[in-house]
């Protein structure tokens, strides 16, 4: 676009302005991108509002199949779709965290961590004191 040194411009100070329009190049160029901005956000948002609307109905279809499942939102750390009904949670997550605290409780301490926390109580006969009256003594 060509452009033209005018009255400098009411808001900015700057004279450049476009031949076509007379509107101050700086101001239209900022208003340009504000308003591209504002399109990009309402896109992201109504690309949203449409994410939750097939998640909706995607569960609606499955609470009316009596499913426990149904497909969602993305999830943030796996991106799988599938969710729970009841919870809202993420299928893969919410079986991988209850596998690690599964692990978690079942994990043992090794023999000889068993060991070293038992030594004492062979070795130390000051300790046999704290074992009288129990029916088991290590
Ligand atoms: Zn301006
Ligand atoms: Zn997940």
């Amino acid at each position: 676009m060509t452009t033209y040194h005018g009255r400098p411009c009411k808001h900015c100070g700057y004279t450049e302005r476009y031949v076509k329009g007379k509107e101050c190049v700086v101001c239209k160029r900022a208003t340009r991108r504000i308003a591209w901005s504002r399109m990009q956000e309402r896109k992201a948002a109504a690309k949203v509002r449409e994410k939750n609307q097939i998640a909706s109905n995607n569960k609606q279809v499955a609470i009316d199949a009596k499913s426990r499942i149904y497909e969602g939102l993305e999830c943030s750390v796996c991106n799988g779709v599938r969710r729970y009904i009841k919870s809202n949670n993420c299928v893969a997550c919410s079986r991988n965290s209850s596998f690690e605290s599964y692990h978690n409780k079942i994990v043992r301490k090794t023999p000889e961590q068993v060991w070293a926390e038992l030594k004492p109580r062979f070795t130390d006969v000051k300790t046999d004191d704290e074992f009288k009256g129990r029916s088991y003594w290590i």
